[in-house]
């Protein structure tokens, strides 16, 4: 027999402990435009309070969530915020954030269907407005993955198996070992997660044949290879530092003339198919057969999301399938078949979430200001004298303040005031900062804050040399 008062304080002390973390989370929430955007050295050094040998008797959970709120919050980076441009990480818009609160509390194994009857209706729903949104052929098939990574790979492995397939091989039953080769392109500015997925799916990092790419780091259609067989294309759409297109229409059909697969990565810059304005940008890409893409960039849902999309759903069905007796499926579309993973969590509740708030006008939008947000960074830093290393046509920006030392110490100076946060990279030989604007929450008075801080900083690093 349960004690029925004791599981009755249960409950009410977890619905108590809901409503703390819910509280303390709108407290995050509230003041979270106003502090640094990286934490000082000080909450950092703090976060040793969090250490500490095995507990071996149990704690109160109002402690354990107090603890946690004390030290790990002011040691979190305010991705939350509007003023955080590294990367290219987005913010999670207020509907899909509190979806995950409550998604939080349903604890749902979106594996099957049985597990989750919500969770398998809400992903299907949601991967049919993606396609959609991102214009892909409706017969497309898809599954919702942790990120872009894990997207390639599933389309990948897909890819892979419809290659082979074709030429007599059952890759799921007998692996790489003995199988017929094909070649994999791919552009030379390609992602290096999608080379890391190329790694862990047995196509090899170094093997593949790489296209040349311009100052842009577009894929250089003049100098794709005369494809004899069918092969694997990989196509890019949005550089992770330019934002650049691969001219994708005409890479398309330069690869199916050969039969081959082509697969896009369009980590964010797919989603630019949603906005009227940079839609011409993504032309062309529906042509290919697997496409890869974040929920957690533009979309701004809670990480983590990837999806991976593929047009003969059977490959990416086959090659992920699994069977056991105690699975048994319905015939209806079971989640787990479609991804790299078996027990999942159920992102489809997010996806669904932001694009139920949004609608299509309103994520049309978010692409478009975030993209205006980026072209203000430009047009403020080229006015005052440094120089913008790309085009900027969607929401990346690469700057450079003269050497690559002042590069450096510059971005050194902005992440430790703090105002804003800018990574680097680079590019072409050159070091930039790099401005990713990719968060629903910035805002034009976030813009300014962050050109001020970012004109400062420079300007104290040109006096200091
Ligand atoms: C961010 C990104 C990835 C990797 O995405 P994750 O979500 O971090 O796994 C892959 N390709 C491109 C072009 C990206 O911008």
């Amino acid at each position: 027999m349960m004690n029925k008062n004791k599981d009755q304080a249960d409950s009410g002390n977890r619905g108590q402990l809901m409503l703390d973390a819910a509280r303390r989370g709108a407290s995050y929430l509230k003041d979270v435009s106003g502090r640094r955007v990286a934490p000082g050295p000080a909450a950092i050094a703090a976060l040793e309070r969090l250490r500490g040998p095995l507990p071996e008797q149990p704690a109160h959970a109002d402690d354990v969530l107090a603890l946690l709120d004390e030290f790990g919050s002011p040691a979190t980076v305010a991705n939350a915020g509007g003023r955080f441009f590294g990367f290219v990480n987005g913010g999670a818009v207020p509907a899909s954030l509190a979806a995950n609160v409550l998604a939080a509390a349903w604890d749902q194994n979106a594996a099957l269907r049985v597990m989750s009857p919500v969770g398998a209706v809400l992903e299907e729903v949601a991967l049919g407005w993606v396609r959609q949104l991102l214009g892909l052929p409706p017969e497309t098939a898809g599954s919702l993955v942790t990120g872009a990574t894990m997207a390639n790979a599933a389309c990948l492995v897909a890819a892979r198996h419809a290659l082979l397939e074709r030429k007599g091989w059952d890759v799921e039953a007998r692996g790489l070992f003995g199988a017929p080769e094909f070649t994999v392109v791919v552009g030379e500015e390609a992602h290096a997660s999608l080379k890391k997925a190329m790694a862990f799916v047995g196509l090899g990092r170094e093997r593949a044949h790489v296209v040349p790419a311009d100052s842009q780091g577009r894929m250089r259609p003049a100098d794709f290879p005369r494809l004899k067989e069918p092969a694997l294309v990989c196509l890019q759409a949005g550089n992770v530092n330019t934002g650049a297109f691969d001219p994708a229409a005409e890479l398309c059909r330069l690869a199916h003339e050969s039969e081959s697969w082509v697969h896009v990565d369009g980590a964010f810059g797919l989603w630019a198919a949603c906005a009227p304005e940079r839609k011409h940008l993504a032309a062309g890409f529906a042509d290919g057969d697997s496409w890869a893409t974040d929920g957690h960039k533009w979309l701004n849902v809670p990480y983590d999301c990837g999806l991976a999309f593929v047009r003969e759903g059977s490959a990416l069905r086959n090659a992920l399938s699994l069977e056991a007796a105690y699975l048994a499926a319905s015939s209806a579309r079971e989640p787990m078949h479609w991804t790299p993973e078996s027990s999942r969590r159920a992102r489809g509740i997010e996806v669904w979430a932001a694009i139920k708030s949004m609608g299509a006008a309103g994520l049309a939008d978010l692409v478009e200001r975030t993209c205006r947000h980026a072209q203000r960074f430009a047009h403020a830093l080229g006015d005052a004298g440094y120089e913008i290393l790309n085009e900027v046509v969607i929401n990346q920006v690469m700057v450079s303040f003269g050497s690559d030392e002042a590069t450096r110490a510059v971005i050194a100076a902005i992440q430790q005031d703090g105002t804003c946060w800018c990574g680097g990279t680079v590019w072409h030989g050159r070091t930039a900062m790099r401005i990713s604007v990719s968060s629903w929450a910035t805002t034009d008075a976030d813009v300014e804050l962050s050109i001020a801080a970012m004109l400062r900083a420079a300007r104290e690093v040109g006096g200091s040399r």
